[in-house]
């Protein structure tokens, strides 16, 4: 496929690593790329593109450079409404974005997963599972390379492993995975698509090309999942009480057949559950040893930030769960324990209802809120009869949480709001959080 970009004018849209990555590959595969970003680039990325001799235009995204475009690549992240996009479509110009470009670039099998909520776990679970099957495996998307460079250096035969975003997943044309999941459908990113159908659709997307001999995955309980898969693709379902993968007599059980005790899943929480069923029905067309998978169930604790366990702490069991940066991720956590729990919360002020989050607060022990939603969140507490603490920073609200605390009581910080308002990332904020809690621990021994 690769022929197709020889000797073409291709506009790159946006930097970054993927950008960049998507330039580096054009170039190799003999395009005549311009990189095209609407902010100026940082220094780093400025010599990046300089060294590999591409011609960047910077600043704003001018009309004209659609003249000598045959093609254009456009990262996930910039919207079709701006202007040059939408002149490009007038004159139909083609638009490809990073995973369209990934796919053409490979004759490797994909497996890719999509959801409001689970992706990156579900990611990185079914990498750890296919590792033990007979055919090379690579991870991309947000916690591993991104597409194009996995893409470009993957073989027929390996399999590649991607977490997709409804950005990325709007632009998708021939994208064909070979198995599949949409986890679950839940309100996010609705600044940039507008409502909840077009955010839904675009996750729809994923299931595009597929057709009845891949392997679909989706949450048969979720009928917002449920709408979007297409009436000739056999889906297999999952969920807690029901479908080809669930939960029977406290076993994980996959087409009637036992496959762990969920009490022996390193994974904790009832979410966490679910993404083990989504894994297992993704992983199964493969043939991979039942070994293998019980070793990888029984030792993977999940991804850093995603209700990151950081073991017994003075008695308590402490989880960073920064990475929760909506309400229905904090739900899932606080629902996942069955001990009291002093929930760390708070973060940016998005005007976000709260009250869909009060049947989560069966478990809780004490709210201890900070940031710009702080007093939102202990009235919300407070309306419980839950005592709700509200003060400025990680720094007060982490010795303020195990004062508040029993031994076996867990302390989650599960923030259900964006970390933009103290920190630059959510990664920023989780560790931020572990740190004070070996500090706190250190100084309360
Ligand atoms: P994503 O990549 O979709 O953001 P992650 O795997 O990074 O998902 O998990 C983010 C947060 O979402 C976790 O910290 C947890 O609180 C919550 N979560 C994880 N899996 C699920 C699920 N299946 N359903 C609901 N919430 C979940």
């Amino acid at each position: 496929m690769q022929q197709q970009w020889n000797d073409k004018r291709v506009l790159v849209l946006g930097a970054a690593r993927s950008g960049i990555a998507a330039a580096a590959y054009l170039r190799n595969v003999g395009a005549d790329v311009t990189l095209n970003t609407g902010s100026e680039p940082s220094t780093e990325e400025r010599m990046k593109i300089e060294a590999l001799g591409i011609n960047g235009v910077f600043g704003a995204h001018p009309l004209e450079l659609l003249d000598t475009t045959d093609m254009i690549v456009k990262n996930p992240g910039i919207p079709y409404h701006i202007p040059l996009l939408q002149a490009a479509l007038e004159r139909n110009i083609p638009i490809y974005t990073e995973v369209e470009l990934a796919y053409l670039a490979t004759d490797a099998t994909f497996v890719a997963i999509t959801g409001s909520n689970g992706k990156t776990t579900t990611t990185t679970l079914v990498h750890e599972l296919l590792k033990g099957g007979s055919r090379p495996v690579h991870v991309a998307g947000n916690i591993g390379f991104p597409a194009i460079e996995v893409a470009s250096k993957a073989k027929q035969g390996d399999i590649i492993v991607i977490e997709l975003s409804s950005f990325q997943l709007m632009g998708v044309e021939q994208f064909h995975p070979q198995a599949a999941a949409l986890l679950n459908l839940s309100p996010a990113h609705l600044d940039y698509h507008g409502d909840f159908e077009s955010y839904a659709d675009a996750k729809g997307n994923l299931f595009r090309n597929m057709t009845a001999s891949d392997r679909v995955v989706v949450k048969g309980s979720d009928t917002e999942v449920m709408k979007r898969v297409p009436a000739d693709l056999d889906a297999s379902t999952f969920g807690y009480d029901s479908g080809d993968a669930h939960v029977t007599d406290g076993w994980i059980t996959l087409h009637g057949k036992r496959v762990i005790r969920v009490e022996d899943l390193a994974l904790g929480g009832a979410h966490n559950v679910e993404n083990v069923l989504a894994a297992l029905l993704l992983v199964e067309p493969f043939d991979i040893p039942a070994e293998h998978i019980d070793r990888v169930l029984r030792t993977f604790g999940g991804v850093a930030h995603r209700t990151e366990s950081l073991g017994q702490v003075l008695g308590r069991r402490v989880y960073n769960d920064s990475k929760a940066t909506n309400n229905v991720a904090a739900e899932a956590a606080l629902s996942g324990f069955d001990a009291p729990i002093i929930w760390v919360c708070g973060g940016l002020e998005r005007g976000a209802e709260l009250d869909s989050l009060i049947p989560a607060l069966g478990r809780v022990k004490a709210i201890v809120s900070y940031g710009e939603t702080a007093g939102r969140f202990q009235a919300l507490g407070e309306a419980e009869q839950i005592p709700s603490f509200a003060v400025d920073t990680l720094d007060a609200a982490v010795p303020l949480a195990f004062e508040q605390s029993a031994p076996d009581d867990v302390i989650l910080l599960s923030p259900a709001c964006a970390s933009w308002d103290q920190y630059k990332t959510f990664e920023e904020r989780g560790e931020h959080f572990v740190r004070l809690v070996h500090a706190y621990e250190e100084a309360n021994r």
